[in-house]
């Protein structure tokens, strides 16, 4: 009796130490910079590469966690903190807006204003081909654009509207430069390129590379890992999970997104309580997609409504060899598998996101595409900036694939295929840990 007693205490203070704030503050990184030369020194003493994210002249960032910290010191290496964690205490101060503007604390990533300065130019240098749309604004009064490419830009057509989106997730640096780099691509070869020109002439593409501006630059600026908005919601938090707020399954259950405010993946108090992704809603009330592609990562996934429930919707065969031929256009670039299903059946289910949204409401595909790496471990949200012409050459191809595809076969019907109340009824309860979800 004793024995199973003190067994039964030894479980539940090992329980406890599990749900320790100590471990949570473990797995949180930090971006550093160090010499190069002393990284090479380190690493020749026969230890573990760390996660690298950038580099700059003589210094490489990287991204460490407590335990690579503590190894580095040992080493005797001098390492200057870029990016402090919130739950440390001190904010980075020393950057200002120029130091970011000249390639700064996110390397060759794209801020909010690299962002909108490239949009310019894009548009500046095609002005027959583009016409630079804002949806509206953020909850920090950021303009958040859209960058419509077609003939004739600057005239409707009625053509099919295809979406191409970056950075629902503030910490997603990547997302951002997919959809910039199919801007580019498309546009520098409209003219040699005669399928290019095809898609262009006979559809209406909108490019819009950040959903969430002030997360990414709270993101640059003061905290790497962060993901919602910065919506301020009292009691010290802050942020609404912009991909749990739109209104198809809005708060179906408590596993696909939270109600507590301090949840990674809070949900928001009522569907489209975000500017974000109102301003979103009401263009494509007026504009109406005939698709959507949203990127985020990490994980190497091609994901497919629904991410509610796990029951496949009426398209979902036509849908998931839409994602079968993508993962083998990507995998026919650099061999690197992207696993394809459902969003609740291929990641973990989520509800209020964007692409349950737009097929649940216009009928038409909606893809998430979540860029590598593949495991946390390997990096996770902290992609090199070397990795960012590589995935864009073997994106490009899927996504030009995605484009011609919802171009020929699907024009937005206004009309929901599944049924909100039928919905409520099978609400099941249930709960995951919203850490560090991609
Ligand atoms: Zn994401």
């Amino acid at each position: 009796m004793k024995k199973s007693l003190f067994i039964f205490f030894c479980l539940l203070l090992s329980g406890l130490y599990l749900l320790s704030p100590e471990i949570a503050r473990r797995r949180r990184s930090w971006v550093v910079s160090v010499s190069r030369a002393e990284y090479f020194r380190f690493l020749s003493e026969g230890r573990a590469p760390l996660d690298r994210l950038y580099r700059r002249g003589d210094e490489v960032a990287l991204v460490v966690n407590r335990l690579q910290m503590n190894a580095l010191d040992q080493a005797g290496i001098a390492v200057d903190i870029l990016c402090w964690d919130e739950y440390y205490g001190s904010r980075e101060t020393r950057l200002t807006a120029a130091d970011v503007h000249s390639g700064g604390i996110n390397g060759i990533y794209h801020s909010y204003q690299e962002t909108q300065e490239l949009l310019q130019e894009l548009c500046t240098r095609y002005p027959e081909l583009t016409s630079l749309v804002t949806l509206g604004q953020s909850v920090e009064g950021r303009e958040i654009w859209a960058l419509k490419i077609s003939d004739q830009a600057d005239r409707e057509e009625n053509e099919p509207n295809v979406y191409v989106t970056g950075c629902h997730h503030a910490r997603e640096w990547i997302s951002v430069e997919m959809p910039l780099e199919f801007a580019r691509h498309l546009l520098d070869r409209y003219h040699e390129q005669a399928r290019i020109r095809q898609l262009v002439d006979q559809a209406q593409l909108y490019i819009i590379p950040i959903l969430n501006p002030d997360g990414l630059e709270f993101s640059i600026h003061t905290y790497r890992m962060w993901r919602k908005n910065r919506r301020y919601l009292g009691d010290l938090v802050w942020g609404v999970d912009l991909n749990r707020n739109y209104s198809y399954a809005w708060g179906y259950d408590d596993a696909g997104s939270s109600p507590d405010p301090a949840s990674e993946a809070y949900r928001g108090p009522v569907p489209f309580s975000e500017p974000e992704i109102l301003i979103l809603r009401d263009y494509l009330y007026q504009h109406p997609p005939s698709g959507m592609l949203n990127f985020h990562n990490y994980s190497q996934l091609i994901l497919i409504p629904w991410g509610f429930t796990a029951e496949p919707p009426a398209d979902y065969p036509e849908m998931f060899a839409m994602a079968a031929e993508m993962s083998d256009r990507i995998r026919a670039v650099n061999g690197r598998h992207y696993e394809f299903g459902s969003g609740a059946t291929a990641i973990y289910p989520t509800n209020g996101d964007s692409d349950d949204w737009v097929y649940g409401t216009f009928g038409v595909p909606s893809f998430t595409i979540e860029l590598p790496p593949l495991e946390f471990e390997n990096g996770h949200f902290f992609t090199s900036e070397d990795e960012i012409q590589k995935t864009s050459a073997e994106i490009l191809p899927a996504l030009m694939y995605f484009c011609e595809y919802v171009k020929d076969h699907f024009s937005p019907a206004l009309q929901a295929p599944g049924d909100r109340r039928d919905l409520e009824r099978d609400r099941k309860p249930g709960k995951i840990n919203h850490d560090f979800l991609p």
